[in-house]
Protein backbone atom coordinates (compact mmCIF):
# COMPACT_ATOMS: atom_id res chain seq x y z
CA UNK A 1 0.00 0.00 0.00
CA UNK A 2 1.12 3.17 -0.21
CA UNK A 3 2.54 5.59 2.10
CA UNK A 4 -0.51 7.68 2.85
CA UNK A 5 -0.36 5.08 5.89
CA UNK A 6 2.31 6.03 7.60
CA UNK A 7 1.14 8.05 10.84
CA UNK A 8 -2.33 7.53 10.02
CA UNK A 9 -2.34 7.45 14.20
CA UNK A 10 -1.48 11.31 14.52
CA UNK A 11 -4.60 12.35 12.45
CA UNK A 12 -7.47 13.19 13.79
CA UNK A 13 -10.59 11.19 13.31
CA UNK A 14 -12.05 13.23 10.39
CA UNK A 15 -8.61 13.26 8.73
CA UNK A 16 -8.51 9.66 8.68
CA UNK A 17 -12.57 9.13 6.92
CA UNK A 18 -11.19 11.73 4.58
CA UNK A 19 -8.02 9.79 3.67
CA UNK A 20 -9.98 6.09 3.83
CA UNK A 21 -12.40 7.44 1.08
CA UNK A 22 -9.53 9.31 -1.21
CA UNK A 23 -7.35 5.95 -0.99
CA UNK A 24 -9.80 3.22 -1.31
CA UNK A 25 -12.53 4.70 -3.51
CA UNK A 26 -15.21 4.53 -0.84
CA UNK A 27 -19.08 6.13 -1.86
CA UNK A 28 -20.46 9.12 -0.16
CA UNK A 29 -23.02 7.30 1.44
CA UNK A 30 -20.34 4.77 2.65
CA UNK A 31 -18.35 7.69 3.88
CA UNK A 32 -21.13 9.08 6.31
CA UNK A 33 -21.92 5.42 7.44
CA UNK A 34 -18.76 5.98 8.96
CA UNK A 35 -18.99 9.46 10.28
CA UNK A 36 -22.70 8.89 11.82
CA UNK A 37 -21.01 6.28 14.08
CA UNK A 38 -18.30 8.00 14.86
CA UNK A 39 -17.86 9.10 19.25
CA UNK A 40 -15.68 11.28 20.81
CA UNK A 41 -15.44 7.58 23.48
CA UNK A 42 -15.21 5.28 20.86
CA UNK A 43 -11.89 7.64 19.26
CA UNK A 44 -10.33 7.51 22.61
CA UNK A 45 -10.32 3.31 23.38
CA UNK A 46 -8.57 1.96 20.52
CA UNK A 47 -5.88 2.71 18.06
CA UNK A 48 -6.71 4.53 14.82
CA UNK A 49 -9.97 4.89 15.39
CA UNK A 50 -12.47 5.20 12.44
CA UNK A 51 -16.04 4.98 13.56
CA UNK A 52 -18.03 2.58 15.90
CA UNK A 53 -19.33 -0.75 14.37
CA UNK A 54 -22.51 -1.59 15.49
CA UNK A 55 -24.18 -5.08 16.85
CA UNK A 56 -27.82 -6.00 17.76
CA UNK A 57 -28.54 -6.15 21.52
CA UNK A 58 -31.52 -7.85 22.92
CA UNK A 59 -33.03 -8.95 26.10
CA UNK A 60 -33.71 -12.95 27.19
CA UNK A 61 -36.11 -12.41 29.36
CA UNK A 62 -38.20 -15.81 31.93
CA UNK A 63 -34.45 -16.03 33.61
CA UNK A 64 -34.64 -16.98 37.32
CA UNK A 65 -31.14 -17.58 39.38
CA UNK A 66 -31.04 -18.28 42.74
CA UNK A 67 -34.07 -17.32 43.11
CA UNK A 68 -34.20 -13.78 41.17
CA UNK A 69 -35.70 -13.10 38.47
CA UNK A 70 -33.79 -11.11 35.42
CA UNK A 71 -33.85 -9.13 31.70
CA UNK A 72 -30.56 -10.17 30.45
CA UNK A 73 -29.12 -7.70 27.97
CA UNK A 74 -27.47 -9.66 25.07
CA UNK A 75 -25.45 -8.58 21.75
CA UNK A 76 -25.19 -11.16 19.00
CA UNK A 77 -25.54 -10.69 15.72
CA UNK A 78 -26.28 -14.57 15.84
CA UNK A 79 -30.70 -15.46 14.94
CA UNK A 80 -32.10 -17.54 17.15
CA UNK A 81 -29.35 -17.31 20.11
CA UNK A 82 -31.64 -15.06 22.78
CA UNK A 83 -34.96 -17.20 21.50
CA UNK A 84 -33.46 -20.15 22.50
CA UNK A 85 -32.18 -18.86 25.61
CA UNK A 86 -35.52 -17.20 26.79
CA UNK A 87 -37.19 -20.68 25.78
CA UNK A 88 -34.80 -22.68 27.94
CA UNK A 89 -34.96 -20.21 30.56
CA UNK A 90 -38.68 -20.36 30.47
CA UNK A 91 -38.83 -24.24 31.01
CA UNK A 92 -36.06 -24.22 33.75
CA UNK A 93 -38.28 -21.37 35.49
CA UNK A 94 -41.06 -23.14 35.87
CA UNK A 95 -39.86 -25.13 38.53
CA UNK A 96 -37.20 -22.48 40.47
CA UNK A 97 -34.81 -21.67 37.89
CA UNK A 98 -31.49 -21.78 38.09
CA UNK A 99 -28.83 -22.47 41.07
CA UNK A 100 -25.18 -20.68 40.72
CA UNK A 101 -23.46 -20.70 44.10
CA UNK A 102 -21.31 -17.54 45.04
CA UNK A 103 -17.82 -18.62 45.23
CA UNK A 104 -14.20 -16.94 45.86
CA UNK A 105 -12.83 -15.32 42.69
CA UNK A 106 -9.05 -14.73 42.21
CA UNK A 107 -6.87 -14.11 39.18
CA UNK A 108 -3.90 -15.35 38.66
CA UNK A 109 -0.51 -13.47 37.65
CA UNK A 110 2.42 -15.76 36.57
CA UNK A 111 6.19 -15.41 36.99
CA UNK A 112 8.08 -17.49 35.09
CA UNK A 113 11.41 -18.76 35.99
CA UNK A 114 14.29 -19.82 33.72
CA UNK A 115 17.52 -21.99 34.40
CA UNK A 116 16.19 -23.44 37.89
CA UNK A 117 18.69 -26.02 38.73
CA UNK A 118 16.83 -27.07 41.71
CA UNK A 119 13.17 -27.28 41.69
CA UNK A 120 13.08 -27.94 45.53
CA UNK A 121 15.77 -25.35 46.47
CA UNK A 122 13.30 -22.71 44.42
CA UNK A 123 10.00 -23.83 45.41
CA UNK A 124 11.12 -23.81 49.42
CA UNK A 125 12.64 -19.95 48.59
CA UNK A 126 9.72 -18.80 47.30
CA UNK A 127 7.61 -20.49 49.79
CA UNK A 128 9.47 -18.89 52.49
CA UNK A 129 9.51 -15.55 51.11
CA UNK A 130 5.70 -15.83 50.37
CA UNK A 131 4.83 -12.73 52.52
CA UNK A 132 7.46 -10.63 51.01
CA UNK A 133 6.45 -11.43 47.57
CA UNK A 134 2.63 -10.82 48.57
CA UNK A 135 3.92 -7.15 50.22
CA UNK A 136 5.79 -5.97 46.71
CA UNK A 137 2.31 -7.39 44.66
CA UNK A 138 0.38 -5.32 47.18
CA UNK A 139 2.71 -1.61 47.04
CA UNK A 140 2.05 -1.91 43.64
CA UNK A 141 -1.03 -2.08 43.56
CA UNK A 142 -2.27 -0.15 47.26
CA UNK A 143 -5.59 0.74 46.06
CA UNK A 144 -6.54 -3.42 46.28
CA UNK A 145 -5.46 -4.01 49.66
CA UNK A 146 -7.67 -0.82 51.02
CA UNK A 147 -10.49 -2.22 49.30
CA UNK A 148 -9.94 -5.51 51.58
CA UNK A 149 -9.26 -7.49 48.31
CA UNK A 150 -5.41 -7.56 46.58
CA UNK A 151 -2.79 -10.57 46.59
CA UNK A 152 -3.72 -13.58 48.72
CA UNK A 153 -1.56 -16.38 48.21
CA UNK A 154 1.74 -18.20 45.75
CA UNK A 155 1.49 -21.37 44.10
CA UNK A 156 4.86 -22.57 42.09
CA UNK A 157 4.49 -25.08 39.65
CA UNK A 158 7.79 -27.09 37.98
CA UNK A 159 7.08 -27.03 34.18
CA UNK A 160 9.14 -28.62 31.63
CA UNK A 161 12.11 -26.45 31.89
CA UNK A 162 10.34 -23.72 33.79
CA UNK A 163 9.43 -22.61 36.65
CA UNK A 164 5.72 -20.76 37.36
CA UNK A 165 5.25 -18.66 40.43
CA UNK A 166 1.47 -18.08 40.56
CA UNK A 167 0.53 -15.00 42.17
CA UNK A 168 -3.10 -15.65 43.61
CA UNK A 169 -4.67 -12.29 43.55
CA UNK A 170 -8.39 -10.83 44.40
CA UNK A 171 -9.36 -8.35 41.90
CA UNK A 172 -12.37 -7.35 43.67
CA UNK A 173 -15.38 -6.51 41.47
CA UNK A 174 -13.03 -5.98 38.12
CA UNK A 175 -11.80 -8.40 35.82
CA UNK A 176 -8.82 -7.83 36.88
CA UNK A 177 -6.11 -8.30 33.64
CA UNK A 178 -4.12 -4.66 34.36
CA UNK A 179 -3.95 -5.03 38.00
CA UNK A 180 -2.47 -8.60 38.07
CA UNK A 181 -0.37 -7.85 35.09
CA UNK A 182 0.96 -4.69 37.34
CA UNK A 183 1.42 -6.78 40.75
CA UNK A 184 3.06 -9.54 38.76
CA UNK A 185 5.41 -7.09 36.69
CA UNK A 186 6.48 -6.13 40.15
CA UNK A 187 7.51 -9.45 41.50
CA UNK A 188 9.47 -9.96 38.59
CA UNK A 189 11.56 -7.05 39.54
CA UNK A 190 11.78 -8.13 42.66
CA UNK A 191 13.03 -11.35 41.71
CA UNK A 192 15.31 -10.44 39.43
CA UNK A 193 17.29 -8.58 42.36
CA UNK A 194 17.60 -11.54 44.12
CA UNK A 195 19.36 -13.25 41.24
CA UNK A 196 16.44 -15.28 39.55
CA UNK A 197 15.78 -15.23 34.99
CA UNK A 198 12.51 -14.18 34.06
CA UNK A 199 10.73 -15.51 31.47
CA UNK A 200 7.34 -13.50 31.45
CA UNK A 201 5.24 -12.26 34.13
CA UNK A 202 1.39 -11.67 33.25
CA UNK A 203 -1.52 -12.97 33.86
CA UNK A 204 -3.44 -16.09 32.66
CA UNK A 205 -6.49 -16.26 31.18
CA UNK A 206 -7.04 -20.02 32.89
CA UNK A 207 -8.55 -18.37 35.33
CA UNK A 208 -9.19 -22.00 37.37
CA UNK A 209 -9.27 -19.57 41.03
CA UNK A 210 -12.89 -18.35 39.51
CA UNK A 211 -14.55 -21.13 38.02
CA UNK A 212 -18.35 -20.70 38.15
CA UNK A 213 -20.90 -23.19 38.39
CA UNK A 214 -24.59 -23.41 37.55
CA UNK A 215 -26.89 -26.28 37.63
CA UNK A 216 -30.99 -27.15 37.04
CA UNK A 217 -33.38 -29.83 37.06
CA UNK A 218 -36.71 -30.19 34.93
CA UNK A 219 -39.37 -32.54 35.30
CA UNK A 220 -38.98 -34.32 32.32
CA UNK A 221 -42.55 -34.51 31.71
CA UNK A 222 -42.37 -30.42 30.94
CA UNK A 223 -40.12 -31.62 27.95
CA UNK A 224 -43.59 -32.36 26.13
CA UNK A 225 -45.63 -35.78 25.55
CA UNK A 226 -41.86 -37.68 24.43
CA UNK A 227 -40.43 -36.13 27.57
CA UNK A 228 -38.51 -39.02 28.27
CA UNK A 229 -37.88 -39.54 24.50
CA UNK A 230 -36.05 -36.12 24.63
CA UNK A 231 -34.83 -36.17 27.79
CA UNK A 232 -32.70 -39.89 26.66
CA UNK A 233 -31.10 -37.84 23.67
CA UNK A 234 -30.23 -34.74 25.17
CA UNK A 235 -27.87 -37.14 27.87
CA UNK A 236 -26.72 -38.72 24.89
CA UNK A 237 -25.78 -35.81 23.23
CA UNK A 238 -24.49 -34.81 26.50
CA UNK A 239 -22.13 -38.26 26.70
CA UNK A 240 -20.89 -37.45 22.98
CA UNK A 241 -19.80 -34.20 23.74
CA UNK A 242 -17.34 -35.69 26.23
CA UNK A 243 -16.08 -38.72 24.47
CA UNK A 244 -15.77 -36.58 21.01
CA UNK A 245 -13.83 -33.73 20.51
CA UNK A 246 -15.38 -32.61 17.05
CA UNK A 247 -18.67 -32.60 18.80
CA UNK A 248 -17.62 -30.50 22.31
CA UNK A 249 -16.54 -28.15 19.95
CA UNK A 250 -20.00 -27.36 18.61
CA UNK A 251 -21.45 -28.09 22.41
CA UNK A 252 -19.22 -25.50 23.58
CA UNK A 253 -19.56 -23.21 20.82
CA UNK A 254 -23.57 -22.74 21.66
CA UNK A 255 -23.10 -22.43 25.08
CA UNK A 256 -20.37 -19.70 24.52
CA UNK A 257 -23.28 -17.90 22.20
CA UNK A 258 -24.83 -16.78 25.09
CA UNK A 259 -21.83 -16.28 27.21
CA UNK A 260 -19.93 -14.07 24.72
CA UNK A 261 -23.33 -12.12 23.92
CA UNK A 262 -23.70 -11.23 27.28
CA UNK A 263 -20.06 -11.17 28.32
CA UNK A 264 -20.39 -8.08 25.17
CA UNK A 265 -23.40 -6.58 26.23
CA UNK A 266 -21.73 -6.35 30.14
CA UNK A 267 -18.85 -4.62 28.72
CA UNK A 268 -16.12 -7.57 29.18
CA UNK A 269 -13.33 -8.99 27.40
CA UNK A 270 -15.36 -11.69 25.98
CA UNK A 271 -11.80 -12.50 24.26
CA UNK A 272 -10.35 -13.64 27.57
CA UNK A 273 -13.95 -15.43 28.96
CA UNK A 274 -13.19 -17.64 25.46
CA UNK A 275 -9.55 -18.56 25.97
CA UNK A 276 -10.01 -19.36 29.28
CA UNK A 277 -13.58 -21.60 28.64
CA UNK A 278 -11.97 -23.54 26.05
CA UNK A 279 -8.61 -24.16 27.91
CA UNK A 280 -10.75 -25.25 30.44
CA UNK A 281 -13.13 -27.78 28.14
CA UNK A 282 -9.66 -29.74 28.08
CA UNK A 283 -7.87 -29.73 31.25
CA UNK A 284 -7.70 -33.50 32.07
CA UNK A 285 -6.24 -33.48 28.23
CA UNK A 286 -9.31 -33.89 25.90
CA UNK A 287 -11.24 -31.43 24.94
CA UNK A 288 -14.67 -32.06 26.38
CA UNK A 289 -18.72 -30.34 26.75
CA UNK A 290 -18.10 -27.76 29.37
CA UNK A 291 -21.91 -29.11 30.57
CA UNK A 292 -23.53 -32.24 31.34
CA UNK A 293 -26.93 -33.97 31.82
CA UNK A 294 -28.67 -36.64 33.70
CA UNK A 295 -31.60 -38.09 34.72
CA UNK A 296 -31.95 -38.22 37.78
CA UNK A 297 -35.27 -40.03 39.13
CA UNK A 298 -38.40 -37.78 36.90
CA UNK A 299 -35.93 -34.67 36.31
CA UNK A 300 -33.25 -34.04 34.09
CA UNK A 301 -30.39 -32.00 35.89
CA UNK A 302 -27.80 -30.48 34.10
CA UNK A 303 -24.85 -28.61 35.01
CA UNK A 304 -22.32 -26.20 34.04
CA UNK A 305 -18.72 -25.03 35.59
CA UNK A 306 -16.30 -22.39 33.38
CA UNK A 307 -13.67 -19.78 34.23
CA UNK A 308 -15.81 -16.64 34.51
CA UNK A 309 -13.49 -13.81 35.80
CA UNK A 310 -16.13 -11.48 35.24
CA UNK A 311 -16.13 -7.74 36.04
CA UNK A 312 -18.41 -4.99 36.85
CA UNK A 313 -15.68 -2.08 36.73
CA UNK A 314 -12.85 -1.91 34.90
CA UNK A 315 -11.34 -1.96 31.32
CA UNK A 316 -14.47 -0.79 28.70
CA UNK A 317 -17.39 -1.07 31.60
CA UNK A 318 -16.87 2.54 32.40
CA UNK A 319 -16.52 3.89 29.00
CA UNK A 320 -19.01 2.42 26.46
CA UNK A 321 -22.58 4.39 27.26
CA UNK A 322 -24.56 1.23 27.02
CA UNK A 323 -22.91 -0.84 29.19
CA UNK A 324 -24.40 1.50 31.69
CA UNK A 325 -27.65 1.34 30.88
CA UNK A 326 -27.13 -2.46 30.75
CA UNK A 327 -26.18 -2.75 33.70
CA UNK A 328 -29.32 -0.69 34.91
CA UNK A 329 -31.42 -3.58 32.75
CA UNK A 330 -29.60 -6.43 34.36
CA UNK A 331 -29.77 -5.38 37.75
CA UNK A 332 -26.68 -7.50 38.52
CA UNK A 333 -24.67 -5.31 41.29
CA UNK A 334 -21.18 -7.66 41.79
CA UNK A 335 -18.96 -9.58 39.73
CA UNK A 336 -19.79 -12.69 41.42
CA UNK A 337 -23.86 -12.25 40.69
CA UNK A 338 -22.88 -11.41 36.67
CA UNK A 339 -20.46 -14.38 36.93
CA UNK A 340 -23.52 -16.59 37.86
CA UNK A 341 -26.24 -14.95 36.08
CA UNK A 342 -23.40 -15.37 32.88
CA UNK A 343 -23.60 -19.31 33.62
CA UNK A 344 -27.04 -19.76 34.02
CA UNK A 345 -27.12 -18.29 30.13
CA UNK A 346 -24.77 -20.74 28.81
CA UNK A 347 -26.33 -23.70 30.26
CA UNK A 348 -29.46 -22.00 28.99
CA UNK A 349 -28.37 -21.91 26.05
CA UNK A 350 -26.90 -25.39 25.39
CA UNK A 351 -30.52 -27.43 26.99
CA UNK A 352 -32.03 -25.21 24.11
CA UNK A 353 -29.70 -26.34 21.29
CA UNK A 354 -29.52 -30.17 22.55
CA UNK A 355 -33.27 -29.55 23.17
CA UNK A 356 -33.60 -28.87 19.54
CA UNK A 357 -31.02 -31.54 18.30
CA UNK A 358 -32.87 -34.25 20.46
CA UNK A 359 -36.38 -33.41 18.35
CA UNK A 360 -37.37 -31.79 15.58
CA UNK A 361 -33.33 -31.03 14.67
CA UNK A 362 -31.70 -27.82 15.14
CA UNK A 363 -32.19 -26.12 11.34
CA UNK A 364 -35.91 -26.31 11.61
CA UNK A 365 -36.17 -23.51 14.22
CA UNK A 366 -33.13 -21.93 13.27
CA UNK A 367 -33.63 -21.84 9.32
CA UNK A 368 -37.15 -19.69 10.29
CA UNK A 369 -34.95 -16.97 12.22
CA UNK A 370 -32.17 -17.12 9.96
CA UNK A 371 -34.86 -16.15 7.00
CA UNK A 372 -34.98 -12.71 8.40
CA UNK A 373 -31.13 -12.28 7.75
CA UNK A 374 -31.84 -13.65 4.64
CA UNK A 375 -34.45 -11.39 3.30
CA UNK A 376 -32.35 -8.59 5.02
CA UNK A 377 -29.17 -9.68 2.67
CA UNK A 378 -31.01 -9.69 -0.69
CA UNK A 379 -31.93 -6.62 -0.32
CA UNK A 380 -35.70 -6.81 0.92
CA UNK A 381 -37.01 -3.37 2.68
CA UNK A 382 -38.74 -3.23 6.40
CA UNK A 383 -41.85 -3.31 4.35
CA UNK A 384 -40.71 -6.38 2.13
CA UNK A 385 -39.61 -8.55 4.90
CA UNK A 386 -42.65 -10.24 6.72
CA UNK A 387 -43.57 -11.23 3.73
CA UNK A 388 -40.69 -12.78 2.14
CA UNK A 389 -39.80 -14.72 4.98
CA UNK A 390 -42.95 -16.08 4.96
CA UNK A 391 -43.04 -16.96 1.30
CA UNK A 392 -39.21 -18.61 2.28
CA UNK A 393 -40.80 -20.43 4.73
CA UNK A 394 -43.25 -22.24 3.42
CA UNK A 395 -40.34 -23.71 0.40
CA UNK A 396 -37.54 -26.13 0.75
CA UNK A 397 -34.30 -25.51 0.03
CA UNK A 398 -34.18 -22.28 0.66
CA UNK A 399 -30.70 -20.35 -0.67
CA UNK A 400 -29.56 -17.04 -1.86
CA UNK A 401 -30.78 -17.11 -5.12
CA UNK A 402 -33.98 -18.30 -4.09
CA UNK A 403 -34.67 -15.81 -1.45
CA UNK A 404 -33.56 -13.09 -4.43
CA UNK A 405 -36.40 -14.53 -6.99
CA UNK A 406 -38.90 -14.81 -4.50
CA UNK A 407 -38.12 -10.94 -3.88
CA UNK A 408 -38.08 -10.26 -7.14
CA UNK A 409 -41.42 -12.32 -7.53
CA UNK A 410 -43.29 -10.11 -5.13
CA UNK A 411 -42.12 -7.10 -6.37
CA UNK A 412 -43.43 -8.09 -10.06
P1 LIG B 1 -8.62 -1.59 34.95
O1 LIG B 1 -7.22 -1.45 34.51
O2 LIG B 1 -9.61 -0.62 34.44
O3 LIG B 1 -8.62 -1.69 36.53
C1 LIG B 1 -9.78 -1.74 37.31
C2 LIG B 1 -10.23 -0.30 37.64
O4 LIG B 1 -11.45 -0.35 38.33
C3 LIG B 1 -9.23 0.41 38.51
O5 LIG B 1 -9.07 1.72 38.03
C4 LIG B 1 -9.93 0.43 39.86
O6 LIG B 1 -9.62 1.57 40.61
C5 LIG B 1 -11.37 0.51 39.45
N1 LIG B 1 -12.27 0.07 40.52
C6 LIG B 1 -13.22 0.84 41.09
N2 LIG B 1 -13.90 0.15 42.01
C7 LIG B 1 -13.37 -1.09 42.05
C8 LIG B 1 -13.68 -2.27 42.79
N3 LIG B 1 -14.65 -2.30 43.68
N4 LIG B 1 -12.94 -3.37 42.55
C9 LIG B 1 -11.96 -3.37 41.64
N5 LIG B 1 -11.62 -2.28 40.90
C10 LIG B 1 -12.33 -1.14 41.10
O7 LIG B 1 -9.21 -3.01 34.49
P2 LIG B 1 -8.76 -4.47 34.83
O8 LIG B 1 -7.52 -4.54 35.65
O9 LIG B 1 -9.98 -5.13 35.36
O10 LIG B 1 -8.39 -5.07 33.42
C11 LIG B 1 -9.41 -5.31 32.47
C12 LIG B 1 -8.96 -4.78 31.13
O11 LIG B 1 -7.71 -5.33 30.78
C13 LIG B 1 -9.91 -5.16 30.04
O12 LIG B 1 -10.09 -4.03 29.21
C14 LIG B 1 -9.15 -6.24 29.27
O13 LIG B 1 -9.54 -6.27 27.94
C15 LIG B 1 -7.74 -5.78 29.42
N6 LIG B 1 -6.65 -6.73 29.27
C16 LIG B 1 -6.84 -8.08 29.19
C17 LIG B 1 -5.77 -8.95 29.07
C18 LIG B 1 -6.02 -10.41 29.06
O14 LIG B 1 -7.13 -10.84 29.28
N7 LIG B 1 -5.03 -11.24 28.80
C19 LIG B 1 -4.41 -8.44 29.03
C20 LIG B 1 -4.31 -7.01 29.20
C21 LIG B 1 -5.39 -6.19 29.30
P3 LIG B 1 -8.23 1.72 41.41
O15 LIG B 1 -7.17 1.93 40.38
O16 LIG B 1 -8.46 2.89 42.26
O17 LIG B 1 -8.03 0.45 42.18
Amino acid sequence: MADWQSGFYRLSVEQRQQLIQAHLNLTAEEVEQLQAHTSFWGSQMIENYLTNYELPEGVAVNFVVNGKAYVIPMVTEEPSVIAAASHAAKIIGQTGGFKAPGTPRLMIGQIVLENIDDFKLTNDWLVQHQLEIIEIANQAYPSMLARGAGAKTIKVRQLDGFVSLDLLIDVSEAMGANVVNTMSEAVKSWLITQGFEVVTAILTNLATESLQQATCAIPIDSLGNDGMQVANQIVKLSQLAQVDPYRATTHNKGIMNGIDAVMIASGNDWRAIESGAHAYAVKDGQYRGLSQWTIVGNTLQGEITLPLPVGMVGGSIGIVPTVKVNQAILKVTTASELAQVTASVGLAQNLAALKALASEGIQAGHMRLQYRSLALAVGATATEVNQLVARLSKMTNVDQATATKELALMRG
